[in-house]
This record gives structure tokens, sequence and C-alpha cells, in this order.
């Protein structure tokens, strides 16, 4: 087929790619650092996925309460299972509180206490005096709808800076030259059709998470990973895709959210029999205990048979014995959610709910600057790449990411990106070409997907795929189940590779969008069910039934995962970084599980 694209060039320093809140913060700084900045997003800015964040950005400001960085820190690692890196976790948490103070002064809205502070609200594993004290206020929240807050201020804030929008534009490859350097990116306008050439010094991929391989889960349908899977296609590896999140109150069948802040309110959790069951599995944090331990009881309670409801499959979650004052002030977007998505007024009644698909902590190795690393080449910086958010794997999330500590990573290291940026970029120096063999791989592999007519059309695949993720990669894991998953993983590869789009058109081709996705969610299963499959211990939020203990002697360490082209994975361990930072917060050595 003879090609005869005109491909409309731009050059600019810097290309962010996403515009959640981790590529509104970067394009925010790297703005009024003086590059020349294009942010390159499928979505309108304000439609990101952070937009429905609820409960609240941590950081231990100590409004309401004592609170201490250092307290933060070790929740942080210790809520990790370990897996967190020490100087990860102690940039995010001493960053956490001039970065949340830089939020409130650029305007975001959030609620006061009685004296005009940030309002901060209790969160599931923050905890004070190293998990020996009372839980900690750390939370700062606008209501229950403080991504709405935060997104709509940085989206300003960039206006206000004048940063170049490209919006609803689709970004479908990265542009790596040969040497392995990012050279930028290239997209479709999904509006006209036409292709556009980025080219920069750097390119920051800030896609979000792919909560949408799973069938039920909190993200939007826009959740698809897409960065990640351009990362992959890179010849780069992924880190850690074993670790997602269930969270302990999706609403049941449906997984819409029902924030942890309900609980950190004062809601609680019950079973079939009526008991609240939380307190046998974690006597100090009760109901406040970090997700994977709550997800992990709600499930046993379901499994040995004390679900709830007519198929005994799911939990109650009770908000009627709070106050109608802290219903209707901290938790009014709740009390909407459950009365459209469950049928319940939560005035009432309480909300049925279940562990449902949330947050992904892994993604693209990075180190404290926002750098890609290539662990193939001794963990040196991938030339011109970064990434920052959900897509990216610090790590400060380890095996299990406490409630509000995403809203403060990608604010945290989308600053942090602009400001290595800053540093490491010349101006004066011309942005360099792309190679040609790699804008023709691009546009290769993307006209194959176009002209693509047979097979099965991309819901059908993807709704296949989201079974085999549900059934084989849940809560609980074990090697037969696993090994069944990427069977039928692999059985699914040809209907990925030939889905069936409609018409050649490209402005507004919905079917080619949706094919584009679909492929990209498809890569990532494989990769998380490889990781799966080959971490033979429990941690977090991987839970094998088979290997029920923490093997620190054999698995204290990150997995990285390479998909080849054929599909095959290759997997590789990195260390964890123990060495924090600085050593004025004491070590946090690996030890028993207290959060
Ligand atoms: C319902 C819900 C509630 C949550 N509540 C909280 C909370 O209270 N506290 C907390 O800390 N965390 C919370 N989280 C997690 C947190 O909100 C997310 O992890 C975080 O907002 C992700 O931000 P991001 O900027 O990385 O990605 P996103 O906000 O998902 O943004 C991704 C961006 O990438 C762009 N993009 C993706 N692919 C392409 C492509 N191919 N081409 C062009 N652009 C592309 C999109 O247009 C979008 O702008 C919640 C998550 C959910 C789902």
């Amino acid at each position: 087929m003879g090609r005869s694209y005109e491909i409309i060039d731009h050059t600019f320093d810097v290309v962010v790619l996403g515009a959640g809140g981790a590529g509104l913060r970067a394009t925010l700084g790297m703005g009024a650092a003086g590059l020349r900045t294009a942010c390159v997003t499928k979505l309108f800015p304000t439609r990101s996925h952070t937009v429905a964040a609820q409960g609240g950005i941590a950081a231990s400001l100590g409004n309401m309460a004592e609170d201490d960085w250092r307290w933060h820190m070790y929740d942080t690692i210790a809520g990790g299972v370990w897996l967190t890196d020490h100087d990860a976790a102690e940039y995010l948490c001493r960053e956490a509180v001039p970065s949340v103070i830089e939020l409130e002064h650029l305007g975001v809205p959030f609620s006061r206490t009685p004296e005009g502070l940030i309002y901060q609200r209790r969160f599931g594993g923050h905890t004070t005096h190293y998990a020996k004290g009372e839980m900690a206020q750390r939370s700062c929240a606008a209501a229950d709808r403080t991504g709405h807050a935060i997104l709509h201020t940085l989206y300003q804030q960039c206006l206000k800076h004048k940063a170049r929008f490209f919006i609803e534009y689709f970004a479908i490859d990265l542009l790596m030259d040969e040497d392995g350097t990012c050279r930028g990116l290239m997209a479709i306008c999904m509006e006209d059709g036409s292709l556009h050439r980025f080219r920069a010094h750097t390119t920051v991929v800030a896609t979000g998470g792919c909560g949408r391989v799973y069938k039920t889960c909190t993200s939007a349908h826009t959740c698809t990973g897409d960065g990640n899977a351009m990362v992959l296609r890179a010849g780069l590896p992924l880190q850690d895709m074993e670790f997602v999140q269930f969270h302990p109150t999706g609403i049941h069948g449906v997984g819409c959210l029902i924030t942890e802040g309900a609980r950190g309110e004062g809601g609680y959790l019950t079973n079939g029999d009526g008991d609240r069951f939380m307190p046998k599995y974690a006597p100090h944090e009760k109901d406040l205990a970090s997700r994977d331990i709550v997800s992990h009881a709600e499930a046993v309670e379901i499994r040995e048979g004390r679900g709830c409801g007519d198929n005994k499959d799911h939990i109650l979650l009770h908000l009627e014995d709070l106050d109608e004052e802290v219903l209707s002030k901290r938790l009014p977007g709740i009390v909407e959610t459950a009365r459209i998505f469950a049928g319940v007024d939560a005035r009432k009644d309480p909300i049925p709910v279940a562990p449902t698909a949330h947050y992904c902590m892994g993604g693209i190795p990075t180190n404290i600057h926002a750098e890609v690393l290539n662990p193939r080449d001794g963990d040196q910086v991938v030339p011109g790449l970064m990434a920052i958010g959900e897509a990216a794997c610090v790590s400060v999330h380890g095996a299990n990411r406490l409630g509000t500590n995403s809203l403060l990573d990608i604010i945290v290291f989308g600053r942090a990106a602009s400001i290595q940026a800053a540093k490491i970029i010349d101006r004066d120096k011309p942005v360099a070409e792309v190679a040609k063999s790699s804008e023709e791989k691009v546009l290769d592999r993307f006209d194959a997907i176009r002209f693509s007519r047979r097979g099965r059309k991309a819901g059908e695949v993807r709704d296949d795929m989201q079974e085999i993720m549900q059934a084989n990669l849940g809560v609980f894991r074990k090697e037969d189940t696993l090994k069944k998953g990427i069977e039928k993983l692999e059985k699914l590869k040809p209907d990925f590779d030939e889905i069936a789009v409609e018409g050649e058109a490209l402005a507004w081709n919905v079917s080619l969008f949706s094919a584009l996705e679909v492929q990209n969610l498809g890569d990532q299963a494989v990769v998380i069910a490889h990781s799966a499959l080959n971490r033979t211990e429990s941690r977090g939020a991987h839970i094998r039934d088979d290997y029920e203990d923490r093997d620190d002697k054999n698995w204290l360490k990150h997995t990285v995962a390479w998909r080849a082209e054929d599909g095959s994975v290759t997997l590789a361990d990195r260390p964890v970084r123990m060495e924090a930072l600085s050593n004025e917060a004491p070590p946090v050595p690996p030890g028993k599980r207290i959060i």
C-alpha cells in the first residue's frame, strides 16, 4: 500500500504526553521555567481520570493533629511492604508539604478548618509515631472532589503560563532513535485526522494507569495505559506490574468508587452475619487498615460464605450513623454516587461494595528526577525520556499504595520533572531530527491497524481479555489459574493482532482509536500475568494462595518485564533502594507488617 501522509512538524523543548494531574503539573513547571512546552492529550485536560479522585492528597501539615514527614515516610515504606524505594519515599513525603502549600497558593479550593487551615481527614494506613500512635489526619481534602479541584486549578494555571495544548490528539507511539534516545512522538489529531510529529529534547510520559485491563474497575474507560504500551514497544521494560491495587469499596457489580474517606469520616464495614469483621484482621487500624489488608479481608469473608445478599457476594459499607452535616459537607459526591449507581440512600441504608481493581503500582521505572531508567543498561537514564504519575514506577508505592499518596505522587513528581528538565535542557541546542527508520516503523504499525478489516471488533477482544484478567488475576492468585490466564491471553493474541477497523477515515474514527487502545491494554495484560506468575510469594496487593508468606530472602526486589513483538515476555529484577536520601529519618528496615 502506498503511503502518502502529510505529517505536520512541531518542535518544542519539551513535549508532555498527558494532561492529568501529573502532566499538567509538569507542563506548568516547564512553562514557568521558560521551556517551550507542548502538552498532547487525547482527552480535554479536565476530563482526565484525576478529576475523579475523591478522598484527598497526603501531606504532614499537622493542621488538625500532630504529624511529621518522617511518620509519613515510614507509613509509605511499611504500607508498601518494603518494596518502596526509600530515597523516593523520603523525597515524596518531604516534598509533600511545600507541594501542597504551593497548590493552595495556586488556588485549589481546599475544605477549611474553623481557623481557616486546610482540612485534613484520616485515611487507611496513615499513622503517627511510626504506627505506634493514633491514626494520622494527613489527607488534605476539597470535600470529596479533591482531584476535580486540583485538576481545574492546574489547567487554569497552565493557561496563565501560556502552555501550548494539543487537545484530542491521540499519541500513537514514541519516536525512538536506533541508539535508544527518545526524540519525541507521533500523534493523530482526532478531529481532522491529520498526523503530527512532535520533536523535543525531552518527552514526558504522563498517560496514567491501565485499570481497564479488568472488567470491574474504578478507572475511566480512557485508562488504557497507552504510554506504558509505547514504552514496551520501544524495547524498554515495565516494573512491578503484578501489583494491582483492589480498592475495598467499589460499588458492587458496577465498580464506581466510594472513597476511603468515607471510612476516614467514621464509616465501617459489615459481613452477611451483620458483624464488623475488620477488628479481627487489623485490631489497631480496623476499617482503616491498608487497602490490601481490607480487600483481602473482604475477599476472605466472601469466600468463606459470610458475604451479603442472596449470592453472598458483597460486603456492606455503613455511613448511616454519620452526622448529616458530615455527609452533606464532607461526602456529598459519595451520597450522590450511592444513589445513582447503587440505588441506595446512604443516609438511611448501607452501600453494597466489593474489592475492585483501582490502581497500578507498577509502571515505567524512573529515578526521583522522573528520568526513565534502562535496567539492561546498568540503570542508565534513557536519553530524552521521562515518566510521571500512574504511568511511572519511581517506586513510591511498592507493593501497596496508601490512599492519597497518588495525588501526591503526581504533583511531587510532575514538579520534579520540570525542575530536572530546566536543569538538563540546553535551550540553545537545536532539537534533533527523527531518524526516518524510526518514523517508518511507527507508521507501519499504525497502517497495519488502520487497514485491518478481518478479525473481531475491538470491544469483543477487550471483553474477552477483561474476563480473563478478572477470573485469573484477581485478589487471590495461584499457579494453575495464573497459567490458565496466560494460556488464554496467548490464544487471544491473533485477535489482538488483527482487530477489525471500520472504514479508512482518520477523523473521529472511533473504531480505529478503540483498536489502538485495546492493543495497548493487551500488551500490559500479558506483562501483568507473567509478572504475577513469576513472583512466588505474597506481598501487598499480590496475594498467592500457594505461597502465602512474604519471602524477603528471595523476593525483596522489583520485577522488570520486557515484551517482545511476538508476545513473549522476558523477566528480570532490580534491587529495591534501601538507602534514604538523608539520615534525618530513622531507617525503616523490613519488619513485621503492622499497618
Ligand atoms: C475513582 C478514583 C478515585 C481516586 N481517588 C484518589 C484520591 O482521593 N487520592 C489519591 O491520591 N489518588 C486517588 N486516585 C488515584 C489517582 O487519582 C490517579 O492515580 C491519578 O490521578 C493519575 O493521574 P495521572 O496524571 O497519572 O493520569 P490521568 O489523570 O489518568 O491522566 C492521563 C492523561 O493521559 C492522556 N493520555 C493517555 N493516553 C494518551 C494517548 N494515547 N494520547 C494522548 N494522550 C493520552 C489523557 O488524555 C489524560 O490527560 C483515584 C483514582 C480513581 C480511579
